[in-house]
This record gives structure tokens, C-alpha cells and sequence, in this order.
């Protein structure tokens, strides 16, 4: 096997979703860097595949250091390393990109070998459009951050993706529908796993499902785009005033700008009026 950086996605849950070529690459590579050894010798284990080689650990916490030495192993002694995260694609909300970036500039062979990603697999289950979509990671879980994060995202028309935990999703659910306010959403949970299911409906009626049946396991939060405004039926005045009542002009400018697509020159005349008129 050539000397080189093999990242390697592993199951979400169902362990036959292993393709052969990451079995095989796994089988045969000098290391395996891992985020917990023990997570991983446990898939070595389930899946049939000798853990008679060196393991080495590669987390949030010590990735600079280990890329080093992970890039040594390979440039100087030639070892083919096999990167694979607990579960799922690793870098993906999860350890490997200083390590790619470092082995890039290094000049050393880097190949993926992919598979499952929950995100992926939790879009194809929703029905939510997937022609664009935006992954926005793990949800803050600070009250603040979580509704500044959702206003951040909230005129983006694009179906936005998060990673969130069963105990938080009722919380955040709470959150999402006083920003996004009826729009769609989704949560798939335990893909691929005994219990998968995906729900759809707006914030109050997926609280409602969590509400009658408690929410269990791994999960992913999807909201449906920002709806097209068209321009020709946006009262821009009226939005203006109420606007500028609550901001600076050049926020509000801003905003309208910036959710409508509308000319900014022409938009920025008319507050200057409202502004002056008041
Ligand atoms: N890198 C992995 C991936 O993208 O496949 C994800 C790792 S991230 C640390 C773990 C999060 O992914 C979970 O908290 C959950 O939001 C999501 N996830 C992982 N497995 C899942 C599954 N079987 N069903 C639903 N969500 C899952």
C-alpha cells in the first residue's frame, strides 16, 4: 500500500454500510489515527479487522502536534496512515483538517474514501430541497449564541443543516420557531440505526412530537429555506420606516439590502427621505 494519508469514513450506525475499499484500506494500513482508540478498536473488533497495529489518537485538543509526527511517520519511515474519526466522515464536525492541510503542504499523498455522512443522509430522508444547502455545524448551546447563530442564518436561501443532541433539540426547536418563525423543518435521527425515523412539520409541531415521544439519540435539525421575496411586492417604504425606528439608517439600509436584493443606491435615497420627512 503507498505510503501516504488515507481519511476513511466508518458507519453512522449500521455496520454494513463499511465499503470494501475502506475495510480493505483499514486492514492494511501501517496506523490508524483515530479520535478514541478504544471507539475505534471496537469497530476493528465488530467488524472482523485485526487491531494488531498502531493506533494513535487524533482529536480536537492535540491535532497540531499529532499532524506532525503523523506526517513524519510518513515521509520518513513510509507508513501508509489510515484516518478515521468515531463514526461517520471524518473533518466533518469532527478532527482531520490540520492534519490534511499540514500533509498537503508537506507534499504527501492524500486520498479519501468515502461514505457516510449523517448530514448527507439526514437531507436525502427530509424532502427539504438539496440543490443548495448550507451545514452549519453543532448549534451554541448558549441561550445568546444559539439565537444569534439562527439570526445569522435566518434570510439565507439555502435548507440549513446543524448537528444537535437529543437533550438540547426541544430547547432549540423553542429557539428556531421564534426566528424562523412557520417555516419547515426537520430532524432525522438514528440514521441508519434500529429506531431511524425523520419528522417534518413546523418548530411548535416538532415540539409537540418530542413532547409525546421523548427524543432519543444521534440527531440532525434541518430548516427550509428563506422563501424568494419577490422585489416588486416588497413595500419598501413601509419596511423602512419600521426599520428605521428600530436601527440606524445604515443597518437598515443594510437589512433591506441585503434580504430583498434590492439597489442599494436607490434603497439608501428613500431612507435619507423618510429620515429627513421625520
Ligand atoms: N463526522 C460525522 C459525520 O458527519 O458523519 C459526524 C460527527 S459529529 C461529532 C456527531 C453528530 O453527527 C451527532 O451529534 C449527530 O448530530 C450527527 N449524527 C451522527 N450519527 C448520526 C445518526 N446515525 N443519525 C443522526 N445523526 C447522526
Amino acid at each position: 500500500m503507498k505510503n501516504g494519508l488515507y481519511v476513511i469514513a466508518t458507519p453512522i450506525g449500521n455496520l454494513g454500510d463499511i465499503s470494501a475499499r475502506a475495510r480493505e484500506t483499514l486492514e492494511n494500513a501501517d496506523v490508524i489515527a483515530c479520535e478514541d482508540t478504544r471507539v475505534t478498536k471496537k469497530l476493528f473488533s465488530l467488524l472482523n479487522i485485526s487491531t494488531k497495529k498502531t493506533f494513535i489518537t487524533l482529536h480536537d485538543h492535540n491535532e497540531e502536534e499529532q499532524a506532525a509526527k503523523l506526517a513524519d511517520l510518513i515521509l520518513l519511515e513510509r507508513k501508509s496512515v489510515a484516518q478515521v474519526s468515531d463514526a461517520g466522515s471524518p473533518l466533518i464536525s469532527d478532527p482531520g483538517y490540520k492534519l490534511i492541510k499540514h500533509c498537503r503542504k508537506e507534499g504527501i499523498y492524500v486520498t479519501v474514501i468515502p461514505g457516510c455522512c449523517a448530514l448527507i443522509c439526514a437531507l436525502q430522508l427530509s424532502g427539504l430541497p438539496t440543490n443548495r444547502f448550507l451545514f452549519a455545524g453543532f448549534i451554541p448551546n448558549k441561550d445568546k449564541a444559539r439565537k444569534d447563530n439562527f439570526e445569522d442564518l435566518k434570510n439565507i436561501k439555502a435548507t440549513l443543516v446543524f448537528y444537535e443532541t437529543a437533550n438540547r433539540i426541544v430547547k432549540t426547536l423553542t429557539v428556531a420557531g421564534e426566528v424562523f418563525g412557520g417555516r419547515e423543518m426537520a430532524v432525522a435521527r438514528e440514521i441508519t440505526k434500529m429506531y431511524e425515523e425523520c419528522v417534518n412539520g413546523t418548530a411548535e409541531e416538532l415540539i409537540k412530537h418530542f413532547e409525546e415521544k421523548e427524543p432519543k439519540g444521534e440527531m440532525v435539525l434541518m430548516i427550509a429555506p428563506a422563501e424568494e421575496k419577490q422585489n416588486d411586492e416588497v413595500d419598501v417604504t413601509a419596511l423602512l420606516r419600521k426599520k428605521l425606528a428600530e436601527m440606524p439608517l445604515k443597518t437598515a439600509v443594510k437589512e433591506i439590502v441585503g434580504e430583498y436584493k434590492l439597489n442599494k443606491n436607490d434603497v439608501y435615497e428613500q431612507a435619507l427621505r423618510i429620515k429627513n420627512e421625520q
